[in-house]
């Protein structure tokens, strides 16, 4: 629960949350007097980023690594990364603005004119960055993504490159469970979840689960990346395990022995 996402629709007669956050009106009362570019991501922090080029390149590049393996179309649409130097300034910031979220390393803000993540320069700043501008390079692509599938792709692309997705925070919660026969992974249960700020870590892991399952053989990963496309397009659709059960078989025991060969 390092990670959280909030997104929201605006309407006329105020603002609609999909998640269960009331957010202010959007606005920045903190100073960022420093903005770079980098490809679609839009980089504002309150310090000088000298000497962080490196990270600030793989987030870039993961555009490319996240539209090609999901064969996604890239979008132009800016990112906007508020990066605060030091964990104290974040907290108080998430303490005005987030507060249901305080505790929360980084966020990602999605409403139809914005995407926006907020972090600090800690020591996971690398995996909280990759996961939260995942969360705006999918929603650039697809803003109507299931909360479950947000932050499974998240937690899937959170790990770098060359990776291919492997979580082993994630193994090891699960491997454990299936490795006691404890374990009865139902997407549907994860499919009704709509409150990033009730998703607990079980949640994540199992979301996670799904997508490196899905995505480890070209025919599931095809019924994932069709859903995505209709998604994408606007075409209606019926939810994903809908369509796997349709289109693959999937024993009740196929995700747990999944995550069994990951140990
Ligand atoms: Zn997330």
């Amino acid at each position: 629960m390092r990670h959280s996402s909030i997104f929201l629709g605006l309407i006329t007669a105020g603002v609609a949350l999909t998640g269960c956050m009331l957010v202010r009106p959007a606005q920045h009362w903190e100073p960022f007097p420093y903005e770079t570019f980098h490809s679609q991501l839009v980089i504002h922090s309150d310090a000088p980023l000298s000497g962080k080029q490196r990270l600030l390149d793989e987030l870039a590049e993961q555009r490319g690594l996240i539209n090609s393996k999901l064969s996604l179309v890239p979008t132009e649409t800016p990112i906007h990364v508020y990066l605060y130097g030091d964990e104290s300034d974040y907290t108080a910031f998430m303490n005005l603005r987030f507060p249901e979220m305080a505790s929360r390393r980084a966020i990602f803000v999605g409403t139809d004119q914005k995407l926006s993540v907020y972090a600090y320069w800690g020591d996971h700043v690398a995996e909280d960055l990759r996961h939260e501008v995942s969360h705006g390079y999918l929603h650039a692509a697809v803003p109507t993504l299931p909360l479950w599938l947000d932050e499974g792709l998240a937690e899937y692309f959170e790990v770098g490159e060359g990776r291919r997705g492997y979580n082993i925070t994630h193994v090891q919660l699960l491997a454990a469970q299936a490795q006691s026969n404890n374990w009865l992974p139902e997407l549907t249960r994860l499919e009704a979840l709509d409150s990033a700020a009730d998703m607990t870590q079980q949640d994540y892991a199992e979301s996670w689960a799904w997508v490196h399952y899905l995505l480890e053989s070209d025919e599931r990963a095809e019924v994932l990346t069709s859903y995505l496309h209709d998604l994408a397009d606007g075409n209606p659709t019926e939810p994903l395990s809908t369509r796997i059960g349709r289109r693959l078989i999937v024993p009740q025991s196929a995700l747990a022995e999944h995550v069994l060969t990951l140990r």
